[in-house]
């Protein structure tokens, strides 16, 4: 795709990255780095800096009891199905300022520039920033957007991070009440539509040297937490043969996830070992219990089971060589799940108007689209981002290439709130 000139946008560009950076100070970790953690007083803060912005552009907002930010600009049917915009903005322990900044930001960026333009959408527009989207510290994802659609499982409130800080607590510190969960019911249909700005966080649109590109489906991801016990032991006195040692169990586990995911050239099957806990922890006992992560990824969900399957059968063996017992708890567990088409279109040819041809991509990563894909359609635009780097503090988009995927999301959302389709 190439372009001569920067096309004119409609959005306040400089707003939007002034914004972009006055978030990135919050939990800031070295010159370009984030860690505000789900439920942490860093994200706390976050929410409140970005309430302030909804309000100041012309929303209602308010928190759910799920930890979920949400900003409402009312339209001329408040009953109508509404067009939700939205992404998160907790991050990683070692994250990037952009991964669902841009998409919260950008969402209220398109909304405060309909307000500002004398727009007055057909449906309420709800500009959202999802609680706890990462999932890394009680280690399942997704947890606003499920708890909005009704899609929490047994348990959620009890899981606990690092710390011993359970869910439940998290969310009363954080001004939440989990009371509220009890009776709460998604009201079906509710939502006519839900539209993600997001960093690519891979490498495919700086390869074809494209700066947004429209999502065609989300891979879902499969995760495993696993636990292997052995037996502790002087790690002076206990003869090889006689060892029942976790850990090096645990590593022939890790290096055949990584062989089983190469295993076909060009698949973009990935499989990731990325927490580890060893006990007790010490240089001079033998490892009697590891607990592990798993992350394996597929956009063809037949070559995800197959290596599923292989997994296990390698845990099983390892297990067996090393005189090991071993559980595996499915933490997560998603199907690819595809944008509709009606949304692409509309992104087509809203980009079309601004001189783009956008390449389509799959994308790897999981987003809130995932588990809004379950209530409603659902369409994506991606962003090119630098190397493909992301949970990581060198991750980097131009604003340029911002600029340009939250215009394309106000033009399509005005398309949509327009209400022509309406009949
Ligand atoms: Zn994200």
């Amino acid at each position: 795709m190439t372009m001569n000139k920067a096309p004119q946008t409609s959005i306040h560009s400089q707003r939007l990255h002034r914004r972009i950076e006055e978030l990135a100070q919050i939990g800031k970790i070295g010159e370009t780095g984030v860690c505000r953690l789900a439920l942490s007083k860093e994200d706390r803060a976050g929410v409140e800096l970005v309430m302030s912005w909804m309000e100041e552009a012309g929303m209602s907002a308010r928190i759910d009891p799920f930890g979920n930010l949400i900003g409402v600009l009312q339209g001329r049917n408040p009953e109508a199905p509404v067009l939700m915009l939205g992404s998160h903005v907790d991050s990683q322990p070692y994250g990037g300022r952009f991964d669902g900044a841009i998409g919260v930001l950008g969402a209220i960026e398109a909304v405060q520039t309909m307000k500002e333009n004398g727009f007055v959408p057909a449906m309420n527009i709800e500009a959202v920033a999802f609680c706890d989207e990462e999932g890394c510290r009680f280690n399942k994802g997704l947890f606003g957007a499920r708890g909005m659609t009704g899609k929490l499982e047994e348990g959620e409130l009890e899981r606990a991070d690092k710390n011993g800080i359970t869910r439940r607590q998290a969310l009363l510190a954080f001004g939440c009440d989990p009371a509220a969960f009890e009776g709460y019911t998604f009201e079906e249909g509710r939502i006519a539509a839900f539209l993600e700005l997001h960093i690519e966080q891979g490498p495919v649109l700086e390869a074809l040297g494209a700066p947004v590109g429209i999502v065609t489906g989300i891979s879902g991801p499969l995760w495993w937490t696993v636990e292997m016990t052995g037996f502790a032991g002087h790690a002076g006195s206990v003869p090889m043969p006689m060892r029942r040692d976790a850990l090096v169990g645990c590593a022939k586990v890790i290096v055949a996830l990584d062989e089983l995911a190469r295993r076909e050239p060009g698949a973009p099957t990935v499989g990731t070992v990325g927490s580890l806990t060893v006990f007790p922890d010490s240089r001079n006992i033998i490892p009697e219990k590891v607990s592990f992560t798993v992350d394996l990824r597929d956009i063809e969900l037949g070559r995800r089971d197959e290596r599923e399957r292989e997994l296990r059968s390698v845990i099983d063996k390892a297990c067996a060589e090393h005189g090991l017992r071993y559980t595996i708890r499915e933490d997560t567990n998603s199907e690819p799940r595809y944008c509709s088409e009606w949304l692409k279109d509309v992104l087509r040819s809203e980009a079309a108007a601004l001189g783009l041809t956008p390449p389509e991509l799959m994308s790897g990563p999981f987003h809130d689209s995932l588990t809004m894909s379950y209530v409603c359609d659902y369409g994506m635009i991606f962003v090119r981002c630098k190397d493909g780097i992301s949970h990581n503090p060198e991750e980097y988009a131009s604003p340029e290439d911002i600029s340009l995927g939250a215009e394309l999301l106000y033009r399509a959302a005005l398309s949509i709130a327009s209400g022509k389709g309406d009949g």
